[in-house]
C-alpha cells in the first residue's frame, strides 16, 4: 500500500508548516491536490492518515481532496488537452511527442488550523 508512504510525507510537510510558537496546535482540514494518474486511493489515504496522525496535531484531520485532471501537451503542434486514459496521442497531428503536464501531482495546497 503506497498510500502509507505518501501519507507520511504529507504529514511531515504539514507538521513543518505549523507555526512553532503555537500552543497545542490542531490541524482541522488539509486541502490536497491529487492527480488522477497518481494512483492514490482516497479511502486508503484517509485510513493511513488515521493511523499515523494519532497523538499528533493532525489527529482527526479532515482531508479535502481535489482531483487534478490529466493534461497532455503536444510538443509538435502545442495543442493541450485533458484525458482520462493513459493513451497519449495527439488528436490533431496524430504523431509528435507528447508530454504530461499534470495528473501525477500529490501536494498540499493549504491547511486550516483550529483556532480555539
Ligand atoms: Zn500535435
Amino acid at each position: 500500500m503506497h498510500e502509507m508512504g505518501i501519507a507520511e510525507q504529507l504529514v511531515q510537510i504539514a507538521m513543518d508548516a505549523i507555526p512553532k510558537d503555537m500552543d497545542d496546535p490542531r490541524v482541522k482540514i488539509l486541502n490536497l491536490r491529487i492527480g488522477k494518474l497518481a494512483s492514490v486511493v482516497e479511502h486508503s489515504l484517509t485510513f493511513c492518515f488515521e493511523i499515523i496522525t494519532k497523538d499528533t496535531p493532525l489527529e482527526n484531520v479532515r482531508l479535502v481532496i481535489e482531483s487534478v485532471p490529466v493534461k497532455i501537451h503536444c510538443k509538435s503542434c502545442h495543442k493541450e488537452w485533458e484525458t482520462d486514459s493513459p493513451m497519449f496521442k495527439c488528436p490533431d497531428c496524430k504523431e509528435g511527442e507528447v508530454e504530461m503536464i499534470s495528473g501525477r501531482e500529490i501536494e498540499i495546497t493549504s491547511m486550516e488550523l483550529a483556532d480555539d
